[in-house]
């Protein structure tokens, strides 16, 4: 039964490319954060570890945590499975830890949609502008045109779940993003004054768009 010590749950989704991985494994040092690790379909990247990055799973062992009704939430995401596990998620809150994810929409869409008794905060970050998020792409895809292009397109489409979340905040440099991050979920958890101006988010947002 969830109570007043549970943690929370904090939900950072972005398009790819906006810098949300860093984001979150930056305030998963911050005391009682803990990072819901994701299980994934998707090949291990180079720089990543099994069981610390994700759990990398073939297609029969996903689905078949899909059929087990083990997932809290899960989603297809550029021809992969993802998902989270519900029973590490729960473990931890009921541990008082507060629960980082770093999921897509889709994604955060069903866990807010499940009306869990534990708070919830969703951030959605976004890059400065298309032509910073065009370099950081062409940086980390090594100028492969079609996926660069390929994640360009799903920006586009990406964007507009904006309007779900609880807050925007833009990554035009990691430190500042950080601590608006955290003076967020400081407010919130505390009760405290936000410093958020939507006006000026509803105008980023056109930029981006337009
Ligand atoms: P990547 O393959 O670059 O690690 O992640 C691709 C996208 O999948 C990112 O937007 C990431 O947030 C999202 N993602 C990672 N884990 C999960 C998950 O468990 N569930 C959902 N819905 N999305 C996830």
């Amino acid at each position: 039964m969830p109570s007043e010590k549970d943690g929370i749950m904090i939900i950072l989704s972005s398009p790819s490319g906006a810098g949300k991985t860093t984001l979150v494994k930056k305030l998963s040092e911050k005391d009682n954060f803990e990072i819901s690790i994701s299980h994934t379909t998707r090949q291990p990247r180079s720089s990543e570890t099994q069981n610390q990055d994700y759990f990398f799973v073939n297609e029969t062992d996903f689905k078949r945590l899909i059929s087990n009704e083990e997932f809290l939430e899960y989603a297809k995401v550029f021809n992969n499975f993802y998902g989270t596990t519900r029973t590490p998620v729960i473990d931890k809150l009921n541990k008082g830890k507060n629960v980082l994810f770093d999921i897509d929409w889709q994604g955060a869409d069903q866990i807010k949609n499940k009306k869990l008794d534990y708070k919830l905060i969703t951030f959605f970050i976004l890059p400065p502008s298309k032509e910073t998020l065009f370099q950081r792409l062409s940086k980390r895809h090594m100028n492969d045109n079609l996926i660069v292009e390929e994640r360009m397109k799903q920006f586009e489409r990406d964007v507009l779940h904006w309007i779900n979340y609880d807050y925007v905040v833009i990554n035009d440099d990691l430190d500042n993003c950080f601590s608006k991050i955290n003076s967020l979920i400081d407010a919130e958890i505390f009760d405290g004054s936000k410093d958020y101006d939507l006006n000026f988010i509803r105008n980023h947002i056109n930029k981006l768009t337009s």
